[in-house]
């Protein structure tokens, strides 16, 4: 998360790598000082004023205005959490990169070549920010969707990193749960204003955070405020930081304004440990009384709402009625709805648009979740026309269970029903027509149910709902 060296090679990451075997594919974003040099990369649309500005390293209007909207968003829900100046007192441009070269250049030109697999950055130095466009979806996929949920939220997210540099002298000497906490509320205020469907993404910190609470691993607040997390893995500590600081935003508001208002007026503070000691001790003298607070950190993490989870990434709600999950190549794009577990009878429906990717276009309803990498698997392959159930366990895969023929499938928008009834007789319908039909095992079927989408696809789900009981806890 952070790198303590010193000088010019002192340096912070932050977010999530792009590719991840497990929790998939993510971001990461970076803090790099490095050389200054003036200039971006080659630019093909440039749009904003003279304090905002977005750069492509590509043609596409539509995404340059959806990425000037998202950098504007950003700045002023920066001036509302934390008091940043409602303008930027000089030019803050969001450099965009749509191929992972062009961002590899930009790491070598302003970071020496550190921060490849980060998939953004914003230098110390320059003061700007550079985001790769990800998942790389096809150019078909990006006129149809626009800028994808997924880049959007880096965007916001390294403006807001620009929005603190402008507002405190001594960004450098914030801990991460001051420098990613209020970055990361940045998006959640971007999100609400909105007013669409929260982002898995969101909900996939208190997901985590939940889980810490309950294996009994949850650190004190203390510990939070002191930095000293280093027994937790990255995105234990990412997390940490994204509550905690949305925490004292929710609950503790007051005293978070008197303690931002005080450190906007420091204007110097040591690096390293001392400096987030003496933030340790403002944000303390503005909360006053320590006692309780564990507690009610305990109670907020606990009321957390977490609907979906995603095990790789990204799922992104469009519209009040319609998700896009895109898939990284290598790698499905795979969400669990948490909220939901299902026992037979149940029924799945909703309407699916498989958009051209570079490889299958391919939809994947799936059921019965063990773990995160075991469960029922209903493959919608639209080029094959074809529907195709699976079971996974781990690693190993069962050779198809059922296969049949989906005319229907081709084309956009198509309904479709995945029903399991009592007798766990699998039913799926497309367009309107049963399909196929297939009785499943028991240890198939009882579980939360979820959305995929194979590597390198990307698919518009809209309108899907889930019915049924949940699980009997007698089971
Ligand atoms: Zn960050």
């Amino acid at each position: 998360m952070r790198g303590r060296t010193t000088g010019l090679a002192r340096s912070i990451a932050c977010g999530w790598r792009r590719q991840l075997a497990v929790l998939g594919p993510a971001l990461l974003l970076a803090f790099a000082c490095g050389p200054q040099l003036g200039g971006g990369s080659a630019s093909a649309i440039e749009v904003g004023d003279d304090r905002l500005r977005v750069v492509l390293d590509f043609e596409d209007p539509q995404v340059a205005e959806q990425t000037l909207a998202a950098v504007e968003a950003a700045w002023a829900a920066g001036h509302e959490a934390f008091g940043a100046p409602r303008r930027p007192s000089r030019s803050r441009t969001v450099y965009l990169h749509r191929t992972e070269a062009a961002y590899e250049e930009a790491c070598d030109r302003f970071v020496g070549g550190r921060f490849k697999r980060n998939g953004a950055f914003s230098s110390h130095e320059t003061g700007d920010s550079h985001v790769l466009l990800q998942p790389n979806v096809s150019d078909p996929v990006l006129t149809r969707i626009g800028l994808p949920g997924m880049t959007r939220r880096l965007v916001v997210h390294e403006v807001a990193h620009l929005a603190m540099y402008e507002t405190f002298a001594h960004f450098r000497s914030h801990p991460d749960w001051l420098s990613e906490g209020a970055t990361q509320w940045v998006e959640r205020l971007v999100e609400r204003a909105a007013g669409g469907e929260r982002s898995p993404w969101t909900e996939a910190a208190a997901e985590r955070v939940r889980r810490l609470l309950e294996g009994e691993r949850l650190p004190a607040v203390e510990s939070i405020v002191d930095d000293a997390l280093s027994a937790y893995e990255f995105y234990e500590r990412y997390a940490l930081c994204e509550v905690f600081y949305a925490f004292l935003a929710e609950e503790r508001e007051r005293a978070l304004e008197s303690f931002l208002k005080r450190l906007r007026s420091v204007k110097r503070l040591p690096t390293g440990r001392e400096g987030t000691k003496q933030i340790a001790a403002l944000l303390w003298r503005a909360l006053g009384d320590r006692e309780g607070i564990d507690e009610a950190f305990r109670a907020f993490i606990a009321r957390q709402p977490v609907r979906w989870y995603e095990v790789s990434r990204s799922l992104e709600p469009h519209g009040s009625a319609e998700w896009i999950q895109s898939a990284f190549p290598g790698s499905s794009a795979i969400a669990f709805r948490r909220d939901q577990p299902l026992q037979p009878p149940f029924r799945i429906a909703g309407r699916l648009s498989v958009l051209p990717g570079s490889t299958v276009p391919q939809g994947n309803v799936l059921l019965g979740r063990v773990d995160d990498t075991s469960y029922t698997h209903v493959a919608l392959r639209e080029d094959l026309h074809s529907v195709t159930v699976f079971r996974r366990r781990g690693a190993e895969w069962s050779a198809a269970l059922a296969e049949a023929r989906a005319p229907g499938l081709s084309g956009e928008d198509v309904a479709f029903t995945v029903e399991v009834d009592a007798e766990r007789m699998l039913t799926v319908e497309i367009a309107g027509e049963v399909v196929l039909r297939h009785r499943l095992a028991e240890d198939e079927v009882v579980g939360q149910w979820g959305l995929g989408v194979q590597g390198a696809s990307s698919a518009i789900w809209s309108e899907v709902v889930a019915t049924g009981d949940p699980p009997d806890e007698s089971r």
